[in-house]
């Protein structure tokens, strides 16, 4: 029985069609070519992974389990769509040795993820990421290295000068002390926070400081900061930080606001925009340390540093900005063969493949709807075939800029088209 209605794609999903590819392409190539200038390889991770690994790098928020693609197997186990990628990263990392390697790893990833978020214009549950991770060092290079790969890539793709937000969350030693002062801060001022902020007052004041309630902003101004209450490793980290940017010229604004919620995100947060946009909504792509992360995920404590940027926003403000890209034809020649000559004109374009991309246009059309679809898919050539040709082995090939025709031998056409 026919379906009375066509089967559409999934909620929150897209398809990236053709005429947007060398856009994709565009991005994706530089962020490769920008990445490998650094010394940085690429690492493909699966899709799935374990949903404890997941769970376990998640956000603090109800929003993380909520929008996690999580179900089990018809082996009943508890699987993942990957969300975001450095968790698998990082389990690559320790599981398939790299750790044994140099250090630190330099990797990066273009690939998938997926979240089960309300979609909305910009904001996808398959979205595309470019991962950038180093693993392995402490070092405050690498926050600002990870950070020039960022801004390069932005501005390789045509989107240059993008608006870089910092800020530091201290570490294991001086956190602690900085969140009890947070909690003595607000405490007095709980009846007047928002519902989420009075329950993340004991159990993640630190996530008081990106509360977007705007009641609470006069609150926020007046709490205490964690950049003047970090230890003496982490102020040297910070200052170390700053100083590496203004080496590199990469302008920064400070703001204490930007924060991670859970233990393992140590030090270095930063958030990327477009230039004269702000807002969660407009990130170009996010990151800073998780020095924590490893163990959290039952490693060996080990230090590292990374951001993920969306390609989807990214190819989007592309084509906004109207960055040029360079698009191909689907072929160079198009072989048009006048009638059933479906042998003859496989075996044309067979030889035309040698040196020039080459598609046959087999519909039972006439040869004159031929040539206007020809014109259409902007081939370069056409190479036309009779009857008549195709019993002597010759064709017609037609270069369509000049319009000047010529009768060739098969044989002959390598060398014309090349
Ligand atoms: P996050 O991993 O949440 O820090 O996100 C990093 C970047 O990925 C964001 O700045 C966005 O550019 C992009 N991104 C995150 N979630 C989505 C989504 N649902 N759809 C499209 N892009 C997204």
């Amino acid at each position: 029985m026919p379906r009375t209605e066509p089967i559409k794609a999934v909620r929150g999903v897209r398809d990236i069609l053709p005429s947007e590819v060398p856009r994709w392409r565009a991005a994706q190539t530089a962020a490769s070519e920008v990445a490998e200038r650094f010394g940085y390889q690429e690492i493909i991770t699966p899709i799935l992974e374990p949903a404890e690994l997941i769970e376990r790098a998640g956000e603090d928020t109800d929003a993380f389990a909520k929008e996690l693609y999580r179900f089990a197997d018809r082996g009943d186990r508890q699987l993942a769509l990957r969300p975001e990628a450095t968790a698998g990263v990082l389990r690559a990392y320790f599981e398939r040795n790299l750790n044994q390697g140099p250090q630190p790893s330099r990797l990066y990833l273009l690939g998938p993820m997926f979240r089960y978020d309300r979609p909305q214009k910009g904001r996808y549950r398959q979205f595309y990421q470019l991962d950038v991770e180093a693993i392995g060092s402490a070092s405050p290079a690498l926050d600002v290295e990870v950070i020039e790969i960022a801004t390069a890539w932005l501005t390789e793709v045509g989107l240059g000068d993008p608006r870089l937000e910092l800020n530091t969350i201290g570490d294991a030693t001086c956190r602690p002390a900085y969140l009890e002062k947070l909690r003595a801060y607000y405490r007095p001022l709980a009846s007047r926070l928002s519902p989420d902020s009075q329950r993340r007052l004991e159990a993640n004041p630190l996530r008081l400081l990106d509360s977007k309630a705007e009641e609470e902003a006069p609150f926020k101004a007046a709490a205490p900061r964690i950049t003047d209450n970090l230890c003496a490793e982490c102020a040297a980290h910070w200052q170390m930080v700053r100083r590496l940017l203004d080496a590199a010229e990469i302008e920064y604004e400070l703001n204490p606001y930007l924060v991670r919620g859970l233990d393992y995100y140590t030090r270095t947060v930063f958030e990327l925009f477009p230039r004269g946009q702000s807002g969660q909504q407009d990130a170009l792509g996010g990151g800073g340390r998780y020095d924590g992360l490893a163990q959290a995920e039952g490693w060996s404590a080990t230090p590292a540093v990374g951001f993920a940027s969306g390609l989807d926003r990214v190819t989007e403000l592309m084509a906004q900005a109207g960055v040029p890209v360079r698009s191909s034809p689907a072929a160079d020649v198009l072989v048009l063969p006048d009638g059933d000559l479906a042998l003859a004109a496989a075996e044309v374009a067979r030889i035309c493949r040698a040196v020039r991309s080459t598609a046959v246009d087999y519909e039972p059309k006439s040869l004159r709807a031929k040539m206007r679809s020809a014109n259409k898919v902007g081939a370069k050539w056409v190479v036309l075939l009779s009857a008549e040709d195709a019993k002597r082995r010759t064709a017609q090939l037609k270069d369509m800029a000049s319009g000047e025709q010529e009768e060739l031998d098969w044989t002959e056409l390598p060398t014309r088209l090349a």
